[in-house]
């Protein structure tokens, strides 16, 4: 079995937490550069400042993980498929729909793989609850995905500017899943969006959506926030018409079927995204999937803008 070199560009909260850890200890993959505009470095890895000059002094790299804020994404990911390497790309995929539609034509031109990483979607209980409603229909859906944004990004200045998601950072999420599981894909009918009045993204969203065969006779909402405090919530709650009652939580860790708990995972996420990405590179294939993305760009189409009070850290 090969060993794949990859390096990782951007050393933020999610590259400690989860990349390097979880490359450590893959035997699949082989940490062979950090790209970091800072000069985060570690002992006996070398680290450049630019992408460029990590693939310039480095022709042997296979792959790279592109961990940076979104806005950043399109253009580090050109330069890497250019250079021959596969890519990894953090969620959300990119900032716009159409950067994503051109990184898949790019993929394929420079024959490269690239693998849109959603890792809410890697959990035992999202498999479950998609196996579950095959065949099915929603009558109702919610989503509440509340947090506290203080405790989860503290500093993270680039979630509040103009292509930073706010909310929809880890709102998009919640949709990752729902797009993986449903037995037919949603729309986004309305949204309410929710934005601080001294800043450029929303602190909190209300979303509607419909599905071609339901129109509005199903109850299908979203509710995202990011200023609860206390306990938080990344729950799934959907009924199907035959009144099924499938309830995911812990952002898609647990599920329980009509009020009994069916599966309890453990958080694995990432791991099961370097697996996969493993398997991808084996088979040459990318693995991609624009849904989630096209949700939250079309909630920011079709959202009221609703101003409330500024955000201040
Ligand atoms: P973060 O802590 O702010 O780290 C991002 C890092 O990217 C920065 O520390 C910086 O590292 C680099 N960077 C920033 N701006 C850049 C730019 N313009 N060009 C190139 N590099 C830049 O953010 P994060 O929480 O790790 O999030 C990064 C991505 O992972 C986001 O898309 C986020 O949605 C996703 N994600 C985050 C979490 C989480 O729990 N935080 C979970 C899952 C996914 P250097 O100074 O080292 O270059």
């Amino acid at each position: 079995m090969k060993t794949y070199s990859i390096a990782v560009v951007g050393i933020g909260k999610i590259t400690e937490d989860q990349h390097l850890p979880v490359i450590a200890k893959n035997p699949r993959f082989q940490l062979a550069a950090l790209v970091s505009q800072r000069g985060i470095s570690r002992p006996g890895v070398p680290s450049f400042r630019t992408t460029e000059e990590m693939l310039a002094a480095l022709p042997q790299v296979d792959a790279v993980a592109i961990c940076t804020p979104p806005k950043a994404r399109h253009a580090i990911a050109r330069t890497v498929l250019d250079a021959g390497k596969h890519a990894l790309l953090e969620k959300p995929t990119t900032t716009t729909t159409a950067e994503l539609t051109d990184l898949i034509a790019h993929a394929r031109k420079t024959q490269r793989v690239i693998f849109t990483t959603w890792h809410s979607q890697y959990n035992a209980a999202v498999e479950a609850a998609k196996e579950l409603l095959k065949g099915q229909r929603l009558a109702k859906l919610h989503i509440e995905w509340k947090e506290d944004v203080r405790r989860w990004h503290p500093g993270q200045e680039w979630i509040w500017q103009a292509g930073g998601f706010g909310v929809f950072d880890p709102g998009i999420n919640a949709l990752s899943i729902v797009t993986r599981i449903l037995p037919e894909p949603v729309f986004v009918q309305a949204a309410e969006l929710t934005f601080p009045a001294n800043r450029d993204t929303p602190i909190a969203a209300t979303l509607r959506f419909a599905t071609g065969s339901d129109g509005e006779q199903a109850d299908l909402t979203a509710a995202f926030d990011w200023r609860q405090t206390g306990p938080q919530s990344w729950n799934i709650d959907m009924t199907t018409t035959e009144g099924r009652v499938l309830v995911l939580t812990d952002g898609g860790l647990k599920l329980a079927v009509d009020g009994q708990p069916k599966v309890t995972g453990s958080l694995a996420e990432y791991e099961a995204i370097y697996d996969r990405f493993a398997e991808m590179l084996d088979k040459d294939e990318s693995d991609i999937d624009p849904a989630p993305l096209h949700l939250v760009a079309d909630a920011f189409l079709v959202g009221r803008r609703v101003t409330t009070d500024k955000f201040e850290w």
